[in-house]
């Protein structure tokens, strides 16, 4: 084997790189041409945040997602809530961290809570993980999709 190879724990592409295992990578999540970075939204974080996802809502979910079904068991315990964005325009709130954490949930019965980014604080992820720039061209784009039919909900009597 060649030394210069990069190795994972388990020979998982999803966990660690071996003799790595303390030195956390840039972690990313990218969706509709976004960029989430992943320590700046761990920074964003707030206890207030915190919500437990309905399992249809997880389920549904996680049919779009690439989920590698071996790395479900490589998860450390106690790993902690995943991370939610709300994107613009009722598009919906993809869940850019704990993916595999949600879906071990899924699968085992149990809860999976995560932190809920409100569309603020979403846009400030965006303008710090890509730039304000490229951030802002895309959300706009986002907000001037169609109307989604949850927008209907804004006319309702209070
Ligand atoms: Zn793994």
């Amino acid at each position: 084997m060649a030394p210069t190879r990069i190795r994972h724990l388990n020979n998982c592409p999803r966990c660690p790189v071996l003799g790595a295992e303390d030195i956390p990578g840039v972690e990313y999540f990218q969706a509709l041409s976004l960029r989430f970075h992943i320590p700046i939204a761990r920074e964003l974080c707030r206890k207030s945040m915190l919500h437990r996802l309905e399992r249809t809502a997880l389920k549904s979910w996680l049919e779009g997602v690439h989920i590698l079904s071996a790395h479900l068991y490589h998860l450390p315990p106690n790993l902690g809530p995943g991370i939610m964005v709300t994107l613009p325009s009722g598009l919906g709130r993809p869940v850019i961290d704990g993916n595999h954490r949600a879906a071990r949930a899924l699968h085992d019965g149990t809860e999976f809570l995560a932190y809920l980014l409100p569309e603020a604080e979403s846009l400030e992820l965006l303008r710090r993980s890509m730039g304000r720039a490229a951030a802002d061209d895309r959300w706009s784009r986002l907000v001037n999709l169609e109307p989604q039919p949850d927008d209907e909900r804004e006319g309702e009597e209070r």
